[in-house]
């Protein structure tokens, strides 16, 4: 079994390389801001409260998302392994994964980081806004207040998940193949550890 996270800024290319690499590995991909999403448009009351943050760019409050998330695993145990897109994003979720995965008798296997240069990620983010439908990928206000809440919030899980050893980081910037392959070499070197 083989739970990875896949970690990085908004437009860093999470959802993206986590569908690609999920059917390489038989993972079961977790996307919080899908699920929030897929409430937001079904108008749960999840769903309901989650828009309130996410049209503005701010993370949702930890004690929901946990919750969620929760039950998002639990869900699925058990499988194959996981592939997280989007969680954890702050210490407490972290945290909180932690305790829930050590009760399930599982953990965290690796962490790959995506590294893309802010101006970039700006430029992608606008770009998906054209097509998304996502309204907080459609103004430049909204995307630097989700760049701001990743370096006071997210940021710090760096520095959680290498004291665990467990934080690779890979250039993010490059076409989705070049990408895919880093990805893959990390994942395998961990594999055949
Ligand atoms: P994403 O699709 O990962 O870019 O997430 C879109 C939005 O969903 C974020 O800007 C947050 O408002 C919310 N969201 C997704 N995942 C989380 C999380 N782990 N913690 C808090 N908010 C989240």
């Amino acid at each position: 079994m083989l739970n990875v996270i896949i970690f990085g800024k908004p437009g860093s290319g999470k959802g993206t390389q986590a569908s690609m690499i999920k059917n390489k590995y038989g993972l079961t991909h977790i996307s919080t801001g899908d699920v929030f999403r897929k409430n937001t448009s079904e108008g749960t009351k999840l769903g309901n409260i989650a828009k309130q943050y996410m049209s503005k760019g701010e993370l949702v409050p930890d004690e929901i998302t946990i919750a969620m998330l929760e039950s998002e695993i639990l869900g699925f145990v058990p499988c194959n392994g996981f592939i997280l897109d989007g969680f954890p994003r702050t210490i407490l979720q972290a945290k909180s994964l932690d305790n829930l995965l050590i009760n399930l008798n599982l953990k965290i296997d690796l962490v790959i980081g995506l590294d893309v240069p802010n101006d970039r990620l700006v430029k992608r983010l606008l770009e998906r806004g054209k097509t998304s439908g996502r309204n907080d990928d459609q103004s430049e206000d909204k995307i630097n207040k989700r760049l701001e809440e990743y370096d006071k919030k997210t940021k710090p899980l760096i520095i959680f998940y290498e004291n665990q050893n467990k934080f690779y980081s890979i250039d993010g910037v490059g076409s989705l193949n070049d990408v895919n392959n880093r990805l893959i070499n990390v994942v395998d070197s961990k594999k055949n550890d």
